[in-house]
């Protein structure tokens, strides 16, 4: 089967139905308990799955509908981490905020997520991926009291990441994605030990492996501090050449109402790109034009084959009526951008 060429996906999140969760909050608590928790979950990810197929959406996401938080769920589940004992730290060097704390050994005791990606890949005959927090971004969000190194810490985390994306991928999805926005944040970490121990996660597998590094999103904090970063936005400048170089297969960016020089996109030649050319921040629906021609622009830097159409970032702060909107504008403005490729074709 010949692939499909400029592959639409999203980066994680989509809004969840009002009756399972309160709209238009990042933390929203459940508003089902047990039994009709569990069904509701798989009956939202089964709409989140609909929606993004109807809508022309080739890579299918489970939209995050069976997860609170994008880091925090997934460290629920580990054992070494007490949820009850908390301390107050500042997360990305931008805000402070009550955290849990790392009293012990942290080890993933059984699969975290594999049930969940097991029912994705049941609804849908389409490409899968499935998104965990990157080793960084982890320890950025916990107070240590055990390991008292944060390179130590974000080792083993990246050993345990590395066990559930094995699973994930025995379970059939097809690329899995690290969020690691604390890469635009601590760049000499990163360089020290952050890819490093994102290449540990990712370490073995055959499914293809995406990073993905954004500004944040959906709360004051993130947007004050991007009101600092001036009139370009150059953080990628530190992560891309080492990405490059590395085993990672995709790299996710935002891109379209974003800061960022496109031409920064240069430095990971010969990877994917996994453009956001769909702003998170804005509930305005691009049209089919303007998303065409973010992606117009970024293909200076990229080779078509290589172009994977999305948005900056997850989509849990809009209403469902405007993530959907979104999405039939991303891929209608991908559709314009196929055929223009397909009639310079000789
Ligand atoms: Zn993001």
């Amino acid at each position: 089967m010949k692939p499909t060429l400029l592959p639409t996906s999203i980066v994680g999140s989509m809004p969840k139905p009002t009756w399972l969760a309160q709209p238009e909050t990042l933390w929203s608590p459940w508003n089902l308990r047990g039994e009709a928790l569990s069904e509701g979950r798989q009956d939202a990810l089964r709409i989140a799955v609909h929606e993004q197929t109807n809508r022309g959406i080739d890579i299918v996401s489970d939209g995050e509908q069976t997860r609170q938080h994008f880091v925090t769920t997934f460290i629920e589940h580990l054992s070494g981490v007490d949820f009850e004992k908390r301390e107050t730290v500042r997360i990305r060097d931008r805000y402070d905020a009550s955290v849990p704390t790392v009293v012990g050994a942290v080890s993933r005791e059984k699969p975290v997520f594999v049930d969940d990606a097991k029912f994705l890949r049941q609804q849908t005959d389409q490409p899968i991926k499935w998104a965990l927090p990157g080793p960084m971004t982890m320890i950025d969000t916990l107070y240590d009291g055990y390991y008292k190194s944060r390179e130590k810490l974000a080792w083993e985390f990246a050993a345990v990441l590395n066990q559930e994306a094995r699973d994930l991928e025995a379970a059939g999805v097809d690329i899995i994605q690290f969020d690691e926005p604390a890469f635009n944040v601590f760049f000499d970490e990163m360089k020290d030990w952050g890819i490093a121990t994102l290449e540990r996660a990712a370490e073995g597998l055959r499914a293809e492996t995406a990073v993905h590094i954004c500004y944040g999103y959906g709360i004051t904090a993130n947007n004050d501090w991007k009101a600092t970063l001036g009139s370009e936005w150059r953080q990628y400048e530190e992560s891309f050449p080492l990405l490059q170089q590395s085993t990672i297969d995709i790299v996710s960016l935002e891109c379209h109402n974003s800061r960022v020089p496109l031409d920064l996109i240069e430095l990971i030649r010969g990877k994917k790109v996994m453009l956001g050319a769909i702003d998170v921040a804005n509930e305005t629906i691009e049209t089919p034009e303007e998303v065409a021609d973010t992606l117009r622009r970024a293909l200076r830097f990229v080779d078509s084959d290589k172009l994977v159409p999305s948005t900056n970032c997850g989509m849990a702060p809009f209403s469902r009526d405007v993530a959907f909107e979104k999405l039939s504008a991303l891929s209608a403005g991908t559709s314009i951008v196929r055929e223009e490729l397909a009639a310079a074709k000789p």
